[in-house]
């Protein structure tokens, strides 16, 4: 796939292993490969395309190459912005021809949720790693069949969890896992904004999937999932709407729901487009509690326990998921919280059964 570049980085080696001692050329090894670079192209370039474009300008092994768009127009402002020679410029039509681009290898997919899974498709058989964001796709049956196509083809499939490289969020996972909160027996998470312009895709079935639980609420799934370390195995739900002209048929505009956990933990989480400043975690346990609010957005994320203020330096979410993607990517590192398809599948699996609860109006059973 990479064939100049891993072809320098043999001879590099090779030299080394002649000229130097034993550790000396381990650590020239260990340092060259700490120079291999990531190399991305980005599709869909609206709102947070735009993100994680300027992110990226302080990765150190990621690096945007590419561009994949629909708009010429944003194609070449792009292009001037950021060097993207016209070779590594796409559009949906043609995008599949990246197959033949040494140039790329990884094409992140952040266009409305319904296109991930034919996009993300497209992209792992034209050979080349798959990062999506979340929601992965719009149900866990789409996200199984993505999963699928990417072993198939060889290529690694992440998806976009931010959240999952954050100092804070993994200050207190850690903390979790050693014991210190005792037995984690209950988490609260609250995620919601209000949304604004009612004729845009987060508020179109078709585009979007749902509502406010495809967008905000899945980072309630989620954090409920890492903080407490376990997998739900039971759901249920209630739905509520205020204003059904907004929130047509299938597009949620408040959900609480509820999680059990074979340790006994219970969650309790709420998901909604109609009210702000709704961003935070609670993990309860039998020996001290953390609290994180802000928990999710952008930052700096603010996150104490009972013992005090947990520290950590806010580093912009985005540059630190793409430096660590490449570092999973190009190094095999294995991430503290998984970012893989699997664990987005896993939320999708939870969404699903959400929303068959909210329908059903009752417990339904996972796993
Ligand atoms: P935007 O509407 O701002 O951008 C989406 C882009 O997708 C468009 O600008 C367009 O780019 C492209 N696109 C392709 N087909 C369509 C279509 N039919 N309708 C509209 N746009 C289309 O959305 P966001 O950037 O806010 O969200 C994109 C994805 O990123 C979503 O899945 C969302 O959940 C996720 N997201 C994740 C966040 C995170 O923190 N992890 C935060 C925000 C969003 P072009 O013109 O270049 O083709």
């Amino acid at each position: 796939m990479n064939t100049r570049r891993e072809f320098l980085h043999k001879a590099t080696l090779s030299s080394l292993a002649v000229s130097l001692p034993f550790s000396d050329s381990l650590a020239a090894f260990n340092s060259v490969q700490e120079d291999k670079v990531l190399r991305v192209a980005i599709m869909g370039l609206g709102s947070y395309g735009t993100r994680v474009a300027e992110a990226m300008k302080d990765c150190k092994r990621a690096k945007l190459v590419g561009v994949v768009s629909g708009t010429p127009s944003k194609i070449a402002a792009w292009q001037e912005k950021y060097g993207i020679p016209s070779k590594n410029c796409y559009n949906y039509e043609n995008f599949d021809q990246i197959k033949d681009n040494p140039d790329i290898d990884a094409v992140y997919v952040i266009t409305p949720n319904s296109l991930h899974k034919p996009y993300s498709i497209r992209v792992a058989k034209a050979g080349k790693h798959v990062i999506c964001e979340k929601p992965m796709a719009l149900n866990a049956e789409e996200a199984k069949e993505m999963v699928e196509v990417c072993k198939a083809a060889g290529v690694h499939l992440l998806v976009g969890y931010r959240m999952h490289f954050e100092a804070k969020t993994l200050e207190i996972v850690q903390r979790q896992r050693a014991g210190e909160f005792g037995k984690t027996l209950f988490f609260q998470g609250l995620s919601g904004f209000i949304i604004g312009d009612p004729s845009q895709w987060r508020l179109n079935k078709e585009l979007a999937g749902g509502g406010a639980m495809m967008d905000i609420g899945i980072y309630s799934i989620n954090g409920a999932r890492y903080m407490l370390g376990e997998e739900p195995i039971w759901v249920t739900a209630q739905e509520v709407k205020t204003d059904p002209v907004k929130f047509k048929e299938g597009v949620d505009e408040t959900i609480t729901f509820q999680m059990g956990f074979p340790s006994g933990a219970v969650a309790s989480c709420l998901s909604t487009y109609s009210l702000n400043n709704l961003d935070k975690f609670f993990l309860n346990g039998t020996k001290g509690f953390a609290e994180m609010q802000p928990s999710t957005g952008y930052g700096p994320i603010k996150a104490w326990t009972n013992k005090g203020p947990v520290d950590a330096e806010h580093i912009t979410h985005q540059t630190t998921q793409m430096d660590e993607m490449a570092a999973i990517l190009l190094d095999g590192k294995k991430s503290i919280i998984p970012v893989d398809g699997e664990e987005g599948w896993k939320d999708m699996v939870i969404v699903d059964a959400i929303y068959k609860a909210v329908k059903t109006g009752e417990k339904v059973k996972l796993g």
